[in-house]
């Protein structure tokens, strides 16, 4: 089992001065081997006369892959040939050739010599990861939600570095090479058998933090249910006004914690107070710092919060766990601009009236809370299913009728049959539904693929007729 334990870090005066050099300088190294990976790929598409490296032969600028994939330098593996003959890996990365090129880094630019190696490995690995991410977004949602292409970085967005190898620790104090020895507010005890993977340093509005990555492999990782063993499931209808409210009737109020009266007033006056101070004054960093502060411990707040909410959640008495499966970020979207064709000027488009909303959205925070649902409903063998949400509270649970006016705030009456019911917790109860015929399908599909297989005895076939004790009727409205 693998997992991370954040510590807070209480390094000396020099320690800080130095992790911050660190900083500025990986984020350099990232910034330019990004810039280098992006003209590389621009060159293969200039025209001339290209070969191949090892058989001198011609090659077509398009298929010909010596600068296709990043810096310059030998782009093939050492030669290695596994038993068939062939090249094992014959092609590097572009994380490879740039890493080999790091003691040539280090040659031009001594000062780079004073970070650990690994440091400097894993800020460039980072980069593969974050290109990783964003091919697989394009095969996953080519248009949907996701990591977008690598950026660039400055001071505010990159924060953090890893360490694979050498730290140790030894009660409060964290050994890190060429950092030396810190010590650390010894929150949680690792506990015994597991060995330390690597470590991440990332610095916070309030001080640096370690997060220590452990390992214990006697210890298996979680094993969730499988779909034909759920028989109970509890749907969650995400909101704004609530956070959540559960199908088994209970709801879970939403504190908001930047939206508040009280929160937005002190925001508004730290906001102020900086942009008031002279620029590049120190008057003005004292006042971002505290305005950051300040921030931090909104967002404190709120995953404490978060963890107590999903912790609810997850210890219900069911089986799986069914949750909208929502696209947050299309939410967030900006309206439409409308313009008046015949002056030119700029109607308006209702987003004065949308910027609270999307402000209320943002506040909930809604992916982080499904992430801890989904890390505590791993940890105790549960499922977590995503349900496609459309028309969940608009959709008549007794007739199937579709239509917005059905609902009025928080009342729920159908404008075909009058049934009326709380528009949220229907809601959660049709995504409820909407999971159980989903686990049905499947594990009908499983039984069946099991009973050409084996032939399955008639008394497990009825045992499968157990869960959701639904009548058809509720059948052909989850369909939907
Ligand atoms: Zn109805």
């Amino acid at each position: 089992m693998l997992t991370n334990y954040v510590y807070k870090l209480r390094p000396s005066i020099t320690q800080i001065n130095k992790m911050g050099g660190w900083l500025d300088m990986l984020r350099s190294t990232y910034n330019w081997s990004l810039a280098d990976r992006i003209a590389q790929y621009n060159q293969q598409f200039i025209q001339g006369d290209y070969c191949d490296i090892r058989t001198k032969s011609e090659a077509c600028p398009i298929t010909c892959f010596v600068s296709k994939n990043g810096a310059s330098g030998e782009p093939w593996k050492d030669g290695k040939v596994d038993k068939d003959g062939k090249l094992k890996n014959p092609r590097r990365s572009a994380g490879d050739i740039q890493i080999t090129a790091l003691p040539e880094l280090k040659k031009a630019r001594p000062w780079f010599g004073e970070i650990d190696s690994t440091v400097l490995q894993q800020n460039v690995k980072r980069l593969d990861t974050a290109y990783k991410n964003f091919f697989e977004r394009q095969v996953a949602s080519p248009s949907g939600e996701g990591r977008g292409f690598p950026k660039f970085k400055n001071r505010g967005n990159f924060t953090s570095f890893t360490y694979q190898m050498g730290v140790k620790v030894q009660g409060s104090k964290v050994y890190l090479p060429k950092l030396g020895w810190m010590r650390f507010f010894n929150s949680r005890l690792i506990p015994d058998g597991f060995n330390l993977k690597a470590a991440t340093i990332r610095k916070r509005q309030d001080g640096w933090y370690v997060s220590i990555r452990i390992e214990d492999k006697s210890i298996p990782d979680y094993v969730s249910k499988p779909l034909d063993e759920v028989k109970s499931v509890l749907g969650c209808d995400l909101g704004i006004t609530k956070l959540v409210h559960l199908s088994d009737r209970y709801q879970i109020d939403n504190p908001r914690f930047a939206t508040n009266k009280k929160v937005k007033r002190t925001l508004k006056i730290r906001q102020r107070r900086v942009s008031k101070k002279l620029k590049d004054s120190k008057n003005r960093k004292k006042a971002a710092s505290k305005l950051g502060r300040f921030h931090k411990k909104i967002t404190d707040k709120r995953v404490a919060y978060q963890w107590d909410v999903a912790n609810k959640i997850v210890s219900r008495k069911v089986d799986a766990i069914a949750l909208e499966d929502l696209n947050i970020s299309a939410m967030l979207k900006r309206c439409k601009v409308k313009v008046d064709e015949n002056t030119g000027r700029f109607l308006k488009n209702g987003q004065s009236r949308k910027k609270g909303l999307n402000r209320a959205i943002s506040d909930t925070s809604w992916g982080e809370l499904i992430l801890k649902i989904e890390y505590l409903a791993a940890k105790q063998g549960k499922v977590v299913i995503k349900i496609n949400p459309k028309h969940s509270s608009q959709e008549c649970r007794n007739c199937g009728h579709i239509d917005k006016s059905n609902r009025d705030g928080e009342k729920f009456i159908c404008t075909e049959c009058g049934y009326h019911e709380h528009a949220d917790i229907g809601a959660a109860k049709t995504i409820r539904d909407r999971c159980l015929e989903i686990v049905r399908r499947d594990s009908a599909k499983l039984a069946a693929s099991q009973q050409n297989a084996q032939k399955v005895s008639s008394r497990s076939m009825s045992k499968r007729g157990e869960f959701g004790n639904l009548s058809n009727q509720d059948i052909k409205i989850a369909k939907s």
